[in-house]
């Protein structure tokens, strides 16, 4: 299986926990998850894995290089596979919906504004808050 691959490359031992969660992540249409929706996920597939060990597992996840955690403001922490490449976030302030974007142009502007102040970018992540327009 994909995922016991997955879980080996990573350096994890393979455990039916693990490879239930890294499937829920690889197959779950919502990129983006709380330990409560995989927990929530899991249950509704009829998988009896409790809340605490789902917080394990995506903390080791984590740990190991498997999935990123974003700290968004207002909301649980949310989970993806860092399959994904660079991409920055908008957050709804009223749903929580996380949308991905990429822009080139602000992409450049960062690196642009970074060199003038003297320094180069190692890393950066972008989050714009946002709400539906009515
Ligand atoms: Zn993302």
């Amino acid at each position: 299986m994909v995922e016991n691959n997955e879980l080996r490359k990573a350096g994890l031992k393979v455990t039916l926990p693990r490879v239930k969660i890294l499937q829920m992540l690889d197959n779950s249409e919502h990129r983006h998850m709380s330990a409560e929706d995989v927990y929530k996920a899991l249950m509704e597939a009829g998988e009896d894995v409790g809340l605490a060990t789902v917080y394990r597992v995506l903390t080791q996840f984590e740990a190991a290089g498997l999935v990123v955690r974003h700290n968004f403001d207002g909301g649980h922490a949310v989970f993806e596979l860092t399959d994904g490449g660079h991409h920055d976030h908008m957050v709804c302030v009223d749903t929580g919906e996380v949308i991905e974007f990429m822009d080139a142009e602000i992409e450049r502007r960062q690196k642009e504004i970074v060199r003038e102040h003297g320094f180069e970018l190692v890393d950066h992540n972008l989050v714009l808050y946002v709400r539906k327009k009515m």
